[in-house]
């Protein structure tokens, strides 16, 4: 809008209902100018915060295929969209260019980190599973107890595992014979 002589501000205050000065009268044009980042959004998409359990609802503001904010739910019971810091900045999650994007492997004694190719890392971590779970498979345990099971395996999982990830984990470590089978949720 342009502004003329009308607009000064102690004019505005008296032309207009905000007489003491305290709302639209002394408004700057940088307010007024100022949008939101949600209303150039394409779409919204419904989501959930991976950090934490208590699995607050999102709404994820997309333009151009890109995620551009991420902020509370106001539907979810949950959260009734509030986010906590953490998950406020969950768009780095997705979007920082921070992220690591490779495996990190870090050999006994090394001092730096190196990146793998993650066949070649998944290759390691089937031998390691394979070993371990042979070393130490039991069939009867120190009472007779039928048992069939390894304690050399453990999993713990972290908050940004989805529902799916942790049933298929789960599944796989059970199937193993693991039962040290944890979760960030309930520690
Ligand atoms: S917003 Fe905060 S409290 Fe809610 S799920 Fe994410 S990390 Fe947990």
């Amino acid at each position: 809008m342009a502004r003329t002589f009308l607009s000064w501000p102690v004019l505005r205050q008296l032309r207009s209902p905000d007489k003491l000065g305290r709302g639209t009268a002394v408004r700057s044009r940088q307010t007024d100018e100022l949008a939101a980042r949600t209303e150039a959004a394409d779409r919204v998409a419904k989501s959930v915060c991976p950090y934490c359990a208590v699995g607050c609802a999102q709404n994820v503001y997309v333009k151009d295929e890109q995620v551009i904010q991420i902020e509370g739910d106001p539907d979810s019971p949950v959260n009734r969209g509030r986010l906590c810091p953490k998950g406020s900045a969950s768009k780095n999650l997705v979007t920082s260019p921070l992220r690591q994007t490779t495996v990190k492997y870090r050999a006994p004694y090394a001092t730096e980190w190196t990146d793998l190719e993650l066949g070649t890392a998944m290759e390691m971590i089937a031998d390691r599973v394979v070993k371990a779970r042979n070393d130490t498979w039991q069939d009867i345990d120190d009472r007779g107890s039928r048992v069939r099971r390894t304690l050399g395996i453990a999993s713990l999982g972290g908050a940004t595992l989805d529902n799916e990830e942790n049933y298929l984990i789960k599944k796989l470590f059970t199937a193993m014979g693991a039962i040290q089978i944890e979760n960030q949720a309930r520690i």
